[in-house]
């Protein structure tokens, strides 16, 4: 089978884990499996070498960085090839742009396209194991782009898709994906088995096992995924198509994301076209909206509140003051002391009363509601910051997630 294999900056942080990833590379290869292997920059290098352009330049051209930054995970790709050679498994590293990985030019936020596997298959038929810089790749003209922050995980599940691998394993420093974050809830349990569906839920909810891009293009694609530990030999948790939809847990897991803000424009205009107005205006920023939420609650005005990353909200609410005036707002407010809480499950279609459940646990608890959002498989709450950690111990006891329960 083909498997490409990805190992976070912490699999790779110093010679000796360095090897050890080789060791578990070569043990595949010996299994009769062909190996893909994806790595990001070593510990902390991303960090420092964005310090280090901080060092020299206020403000440096985002061209510069993206070439700056792709160099962390280049260090990791020759050395680990050199790992392996030196266990007889030959391997070969590949830039991003060399692995055919084709890019839309946004500098520091770059897209996938399009990979033409052609130079990876061909070193792979050579038998060679083919290890491949995460986090970046090469747009049309031939600039090098990075994927955004986290993207090593991104490049190894667009690989399993355009390889039609038959399993992608995202190795990091966590068993796997649990019910909760085991550092907030001590008896939180790791999951099994979970779907693509609520992998995406849990990634994008802030669970930060896996990328939400990578949960995002793994569930588009029907890559079957496994995250798991690159420090024990534990199974971690599979992520693959559920097709017993009824045998679904109803709530499978309490994810929480800290880093939230919410904004609020209101008595804006009720007619067609208001929204349409503040969202383009948002999306020109590139500032991604998570919840919305409209209400009519009065004859011909509106309140709109939409939360966003707490990172975009200087330049989302530029934005929305840019249109204050054009769509009638009496006034913006904001919000960057709030967090979000979310509970995810499957099973969650086809039984009544979760929401209603999750609201009770939260007042009982002396917990105020901000704002709330559901979908077929979660229910988000936007609550203060500081009540988070309690939100999530409650909720996690609500639904008996524990171990111990
Ligand atoms: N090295 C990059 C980062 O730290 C990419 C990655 O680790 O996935 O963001
Ligand atoms: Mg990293």
């Amino acid at each position: 089978m083909l498997i490409v294999q990805k190992f976070g900056g912490s699999s790779v942080a110093d010679p000796a884990r360095i090897g050890r990833v080789a060791d578990r590379v070569a043990a595949t290869v010996r299994d009769g499996h062909q190996v893909v292997v994806v790595v990001s920059a070593m510990g902390d290098t991303t960090d420092d070498l964005l310090a280090l352009a901080g060092a020299v330049s206020a403000n440096p051209a985002p061209r510069e960085l993206d070439m700056l930054l792709s160099t962390g995970e280049q260090v990791s790709i020759a050395l680990l090839s050199m790992a392996l050679a030196a266990r007889d498994c030959p391997a070969v590293s590949l830039t991003g742009g060399q692995a055919g990985i084709r890019t839309n030019g946004f500098y520091a936020k770059g897209k996938i396209i399009q990979i033409d596997t052609r130079r990876v298959r061909a070193e792979l038929e050579k038998g060679r194991v083919v290890v491949v810089a995460g986090f970046q790749g090469v747009s049309e003209d031939g600039e090098i782009t990075t994927l955004g922050r986290g993207g090593s995980d991104t490049t190894a599940v667009a690989l399993a898709a355009a390889l039609e691998a038959g399993l992608c394993e995202i190795y990091t420093d966590v068993d796997g994906v649990y019910t909760a974050d085991p550092r907030v809830v001590p008896d939180a349990r790791k999951l099994e088995v979970i779907s693509h569906d609520e992998m995406l839920e849990l990634a994008s909810l802030g669970a930060v096992v896996l990328h939400p891009r990578a949960a995002e293009l793994a569930k588009l694609y029907a890559v079957p995924l496994v995250v798991r530990s690159s420090f024990n030999n534990g199974p971690g948790t599979l992520i693959k198509e559920v097709d017993d939809m009824e045998q679904a847990a109803v709530v499978s897991g309490v994810a929480h994301d800290a880093n939230v803000a919410k904004i609020g424009l209101f008595d804006v205009e009720d007619r067609p076209g208001i929204a349409s107005r503040i969202f383009q205006e948002l999306a020109r920023e590139y500032v991604n909206v998570d919840m919305i939420i409209q209400g009519a609650m009065r004859d011909g005005r509106n309140d709109i509140a939409f939360t966003v990353s707490r990172d975009d909200l200087p330049r989302a609410l530029e934005a929305v003051r840019r249109i204050q005036d054009q769509v009638g707002a009496k006034g913006i407010t904001y919000d960057d002391g709030v967090a979000k809480i979310s509970i995810v499950g499957a099973g969650m279609v086809s039984h009544p009363g979760v929401a209603a459940a999750m609201f009770e646990a939260l007042a009982e608890a002396g917990i105020n509601i901000a704002m709330i959002s559901t979908s077929e498989i979660k229910v988000s709450c936007v609550i203060r910051r500081e009540e988070i950690e309690e939100a999530v111990r409650v909720l996690h006891r609500k639904f008996k997630l524990g171990s111990g329960s």
